[in-house]
């Protein structure tokens, strides 16, 4: 509408598919207790900051020059903590891939291995960044569900049906899941990746969350070696409380890396990025004790929520998701803008009127125990 004082002529017009899209957006409101996009409330120690400041330092004598493009010394760190975390042999460097986030690191998947023409098979509710990967790569995003609440189980029969259903090129499957906090059994990656083999198609399991998976759960890294197809995503976000910096991964068969080197930008991860994510990782200590800390605090709020009367959904991630009891409270809403009213900043996401909240330090909790009282009494 060209009387719209909006539309400008001159102003190019965006690609018809983007028309009137927002940009994704979890609030950033500055409160006490920020429970929203799963941070870890820890910030580094004194020691660990003053590496950091060092290793950027160092890495600052060279900013005249163009970083490692294959970044070979940060690969080599993260296969090794692969091994160390989940009791893999190490991967090769080859097998190991990094971008800026593992948001990134998804978009360049859907880049190299999706397409016009092609169709990545998700299950709701899902992360709500998948369909946009799928979207600006022109790949086709097609969606299952999930079982239903409070477990939100996906089996292996469901994943079969789905694939045979779809046929899709690329399978995302989240494990722990956000945001309902599932994690998969081995079984049903399994299934998928079989499923997948005679067509060729990739299975990408999204373990963003786990380092948080209880004792037992085991990880999809375990089936790297049997599946060609499988492509297994991390961050060092949540565990290595990095969300600032910016670091995700991947490993896989190394002709899957070749494909994403072809797409991805050159020198996208700065000599800064490098550094800093080394740095976080040789303090993999420090930063893996506040993971067994927030394990526990996760259980705690669990406990707290179910006592309370709330059905919850069990979760082997940083976050737990809940219902809101809405005895007096009218909808999610007006839980969460009363809850933003006593400085506490949750998420409104997935069918409702589930709620997720973030794990945080203790007085977060304790915090977000005391506003929930208030905002949706019993
Ligand atoms: N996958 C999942 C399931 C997530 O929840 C997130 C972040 N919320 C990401 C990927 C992306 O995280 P990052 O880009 O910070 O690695």
């Amino acid at each position: 509408d060209p009387a719209d004082p909006a539309v400008r002529p001159g102003i190019p017009p965006r690609r018809e598919d983007l028309a009137g899209v927002e940009p994704y957006g979890a609030p950033q409101i500055d409160v006490p207790h920020l429970l929203n996009v799963n941070e870890s409330p820890f910030g580094p120690s004194a020691a660990l900051a003053a590496d950091l400041g060092r290793a950027v330092q160092e890495a600052s004598a060279g900013l005249n020059r163009y970083p490692d493009r294959e970044f070979t010394a940060l690969r080599a760190d993260l296969a090794e903590y692969l091994a160390a975390e989940s009791g893999i042999p190490a991967p090769a460097v080859e097998e190991v891939w990094a971008a800026n986030g593992s948001n990134e690191v998804m978009h360049q998947l859907m880049l190299a291995f999706g397409g016009p023409g092609r169709t990545a098979l998700g299950f709701a509710p899902h992360y709500s960044m998948y369909p946009e990967y799928a979207r600006d790569t022109f790949t086709r995003w097609v969606v299952a569900d999930r079982g239903p609440a409070p477990d939100f189980a996906l089996g292996a029969d469901d994943v079969r049906e789905a694939i045979s259903a779809h046929r899709p090129h690329i399978v995302v499957l989240t494990s722990p899941n956000n945001p309902t906090g599932t994690a998969l059994d081995p079984e049903v990656v399994r299934a998928a990746a079989e499923a997948l083999l005679p067509s060729s198609g990739m299975l990408v399991v999204d373990e963003a969350y786990g380092e948080f998976r209880r004792d037992g759960v085991p990880s999809a890294l375990e089936l790297l070696g049997e599946f060609p197809n499988l492509v297994v995503t991390r961050t060092m976000s949540k565990a290595f409380a990095l969300a600032g910096g910016r670091l995700g991964y991947l490993v896989a068969d190394p002709r899957i890396v070749d494909a994403v080197r072809v797409v991805r930008l050159p020198y996208h991860l700065s000599a800064v990025t490098q550094a800093v994510a080394r740095t976080a990782l040789a303090h993999r200590e420090e930063l893996l004790g506040q993971v067994e800390r927030l394990r526990a605090e996760r259980d705690a709020l669990f406990d707290h929520l179910v006592e309370r009367g709330h059905v919850v959904a069990p979760s082997d991630a940083n976050f737990v998701y809940f219902e809101p009891l809405l005895h007096r409270a009218a909808s999610r809403h007006d839980v969460w803008e009363a809850l933003l009213e006593r400085g506490v900043l949750i998420r409104e996401v997935g069918p409702e009127p589930w709620m997720r909240v973030s794990v945080g330090a203790p007085q977060d909790n304790a915090a977000f125990r005391t506003a929930l009282e208030e905002a949706d009494p019993r």
